[in-house]
């Protein structure tokens, strides 16, 4: 069996030894803890299971769904915007309901991007931003995020031909891996450049609701112009630990949106509509406290785990959103998958090496806070007890 050239070229996955490694030292009977995967280890909210318990039995939720999707989820889709970013949203033509954030990003891809087309994607980044486009042909450029500027790309750097060739740009704030919240001023740059040159910008918003210390982060399109110029891809999974449901959206630009929704006429048969109804309930005022007190508990594991790592000699700022933790390598090490086969040797516990998520991750790694408050605690005095 051979892949398809489009499936060859995806490059090989770096991180076969250090997964052979876990598995090995697991095998061992060592108590391994990982803090790698960001997969919320809290249970969905039971007022939005109660939701999905009451639709399922519902025989009407049983059949097809439509692409386009309920009126009323797409009304609370357009409710909450308004509620909680002060964003405009069109329930009729300016939001089509996703199958998760994933399904949606790769299918950008083939909706907007030629073969030989280029996608600007954030380096370090969520791994569709690369593999989208190369499954369709098209080149993804990398955009370092550079750390002296917030962990935002430099868009002046981007060269003439590339920003013509340029068709789609993902941007991701609150930002996975490295934590940053977008900086002032940040999305009218990018949509100034978009309107120079013509690309599509996809915002990727998956951690807008978690954030802490006070900040609220902003949708893209509450800034003047985003509409013209981008999409955004809002997903459930994380603030509501929904990430088994798969139940996201695509809003903003009505031309974009539609020809989202002709291409997934093609694909797919829409999202359950037992899941939409859910959806209504978690993005309802109801479900703010349940976001609250999540953010409460990722607040109180992400200061345990920047005061451990201060302790093994890694200093990090403690990240204002997400659920990840993003912090440099301490000096003695030769990359990020040495020093996270270190942490692993030594203590047991598994982190992500930086370079998972792009070149410019090198020399960073990523922990979760995604898993129990016992086991946390033990991660983070192991950590705490490595010799810097
Ligand atoms: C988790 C994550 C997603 C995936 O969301 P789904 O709706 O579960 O597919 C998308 N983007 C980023 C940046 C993520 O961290």
């Amino acid at each position: 069996m051979k892949a398809s050239d489009r499936l060859s070229r995806i490059p090989p996955y770096l991180f076969a030894e250090l997964e052979r490694k876990i598995a090995a030292k697991k095998a061992e009977g060592a108590d391994v803890i990982s803090l790698g995967i960001g997969d919320p280890d809290r249970p969905t909210p039971p007022l939005i299971v109660e939701a999905m318990q009451e639709a399922v039995t519902e025989p009407q939720t049983h059949q097809y769904p439509t692409n386009r999707g309920r009126e009323d989820f797409r009304q609370a889709l357009s409710d909450f915007y308004a509620r909680r970013f002060d964003a405009q949203i069109d329930p009729v033509t300016e939001v089509i309901p996703a199958i998760g954030a994933k399904e949606a990003i790769f299918n950008l891809n083939l909706a907007f991007l030629n073969p030989g087309d280029v996608a600007l994607a954030s380096d370090p980044g969520y791994p569709v931003y690369t593999a989208g486009p190369l499954l369709v042909g098209a080149e993804p450029v990398l955009m370092p995020l550079l750390p002296e500027l917030g962990f935002v790309p430099d868009l002046d750097a981007i060269d003439e031909a590339t920003a013509r060739q340029a068709k789609l740009m993902y941007i991701n704030y609150p930002n996975n891996p490295t934590g940053a919240v977008v900086p002032p001023g940040f999305f009218e740059r990018v949509i100034e450049f978009a309107r120079a040159h013509d690309i599509l910008v996809v915002h990727d918003n998956a951690y807008s609701e978690i954030t802490f210390d006070g900040y609220r982060a902003p949708s893209f399109l509450a800034t003047p112009g985003a509409k013209e110029v981008g999409i955004e891809v809002f997903s459930l999974s994380k603030p509501y630990n929904m990430t088994g449901w798969r139940c996201a959206a695509v809003l903003g630009n009505t031309e974009a949106v539609e020809l989202y929704w002709r291409l997934k006429t093609n694909i797919d048969s829409g999202l359950f509509e037992a899941v939409q109804l859910a959806g209504i309930a978690a993005l309802s005022p109801d479900a703010d406290a349940e976001v609250a007190s999540m953010n409460e508990l990722y607040h109180r594991r992400r200061d345990l785990v920047c005061e451990a790592l201060a302790k093994a000699g890694v200093h990090v700022t403690p990240p204002k959103a997400t659920i990840y933790v993003w912090a440099p390598v301490p000096d003695g090490f030769d990359s990020s998958v040495a020093y996270c086969e270190h942490v692993l040797d030594e203590a047991a516990v598994v982190i992500s090496p930086g370079s998972a998520y792009g070149q410019s991750g090198e020399g960073w790694f990523r922990i979760s806070l995604t898993t129990p408050d016992e086991r946390i605690t033990e991660a983070v005095a192991r950590l705490a007890s490595l010799s810097g």
